[in-house]
């Protein structure tokens, strides 16, 4: 059975029988796709820009460096860099994390994740996941031979029915795996969610999994760590990285902050997956981390108004916006213009329009669940946002074929 709507998702012959289904992720899909065509790519999340000059600055200073810099480093991440990140969890979320035992470095969030699940997760144990879901969890819980029980956040609003949260639990749940702000809805998960998650994870003794990534990137409302509720901190592995808040989204350095015997687990995967991530752009990623609170400031403003450009100019289009709280992602329903389907309209789109989008069947383990959704990033210069926009208006006449 295919896990997801990507795109080579047909038996591969080569290919271990754990991975079959998987294909090619829609993000490399839709990029191909827009750049074959010169489209717009609204697709695929990376900014069209690079982040701060300070940053480019102390990744070439550190290479610079002849001190073993550029040499293999700490497996669980330099301290100067582990050393930011617990100063910035205390800073913003008022989370004390002791840099040498309890936070650890790795290549991206990506890797994070994988290495937390193939370190807490036993063949035949369960995660509850929420749907829809970033796609790598999917493919990383497989991986370690673990099954992915899903919860649906139902648009419009994206909330959860808690007796389904409730009735997901089994006596096989190790994991909750929450990601807030949530990519692709932007939904940004509420206090009374979290407390209600969080009673979950302590009445059934579960660890909790956040991927936190956009945690700065939030417009409506504010993001809270599930690990700051009572009795979290102990059982919950909180995930994000460099590349959102800091507009350097190919840099890949993540971070885990969780006690120091997870975090011992997770050490013990992560030194057989990448044992260690580059160290000038670990010295960037702690310039980054320590940046004052203006720049984080001006981040969500920037971000903001572009989020609110691109919401309303795909709402002059005609599509039903259902505008994000947080990420650089927006959803909107594209029925209202006669298109059923999100993958047809997505792969006809940079051909017929000059821009890309991403489907978000593949983030559903029914993909007829998102195939009304189609996501749209904003996290690009206002020029190209309108260009975007300006090719879009093609779109209702395509709708009427
Ligand atoms: N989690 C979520 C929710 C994401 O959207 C992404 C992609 N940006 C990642 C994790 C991966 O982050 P990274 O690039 O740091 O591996
Ligand atoms: N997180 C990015 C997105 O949601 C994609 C990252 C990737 O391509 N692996 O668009």
């Amino acid at each position: 059975m295919p896990h997801s709507a990507a795109v080579n998702s047909e038996r591969q012959p080569y290919l271990c029988d754990r991975l079959q289904g998987f294909g090619t992720t829609i993000f490399t899909e839709m990029t191909r796709l827009a750049i074959e065509h010169q489209a717009v790519n609204l697709g695929q999340g990376f900014p069209n820009f690079d982040g701060p000059g300070f940053l480019k600055e102390a990744a070439i200073a550190a290479i610079g460096r002849t001190d073993g810099t550029n040499q293999y480093r700490r497996m669980a991440g330099l301290m100067e860099l582990t050393t930011a990140i617990a100063e910035h969890q205390q800073r913003f979320w008022g989370l004390s994390y002791e840099p040498g035992s309890e936070v650890s470095v790795f290549a991206g969030a990506t890797e994070a994740i994988f290495a937390t699940l193939q370190a807490l997760l036993n063949p035949g144990d369960e995660v509850v996941v929420f749907e829809p879901y970033y796609d790598s969890y999917r493919a990383s819980i497989a991986m370690a031979g673990a099954t992915a029980r899903f919860v649906t956040l139902r648009a419009p609003s994206f909330t959860y029915d808690p007796q389904e949260l409730e009735q997901a639990i089994t006596p096989r749940t190790r994991i909750i795996l929450l990601n807030t702000p949530h990519n692709p809805t932007g939904k940004v998960f509420s206090r009374s969610e979290l407390e209600h998650i969080a009673g979950l994870c302590r009445r059934h003794n579960l660890i909790a999994v956040t991927d936190e990534v956009y945690e700065h990137l939030v417009y409506d409302g504010q993001h809270t760590c599930l690990a700051s509720l009572p009795g979290m901190r102990e059982r919950t592995v909180v995930i994000s990285s460099a590349g959102k808040s800091f507009s350097m989204t190919g840099w890949k350095v993540g971070h885990t902050c969780a006690s120091e015997q997870i975090s011992a687990a997770i050490r013990c995967a992560h030194q057989f997956i990448t044992f260690c991530v580059p160290g000038p752009f670990q010295l960037a990623a702690a310039a980054a981390y320590r940046a004052p609170d203006s720049y984080f400031r001006d981040l969500v403003q920037t971000f903001k108004s572009r989020r609110d450009r691109l919401c309303e100019g795909l709402d002059k289009l005609g599509l039903k916006v259902l505008v994000p709280a947080g990420t650089y992602f927006v959803l909107t329903d594209i029925r209202p213009l006669g298109f059923t389907s999100d993958v047809e309209f997505c792969r006809m789109l940079p051909q017929k329009v000059g821009v890309a989008a991403i489907p978000p069947s593949a983030f559903y383990s029914q993909s007829d669940d998102g195939s009304h959704l189609v996501r749209w990033a904003f996290c690009k210069t206002e020029d190209v946002i309108d260009e975007a926009l300006t090719r879009l208006q093609k779109l209702p006449s395509l709708a009427a074929k």
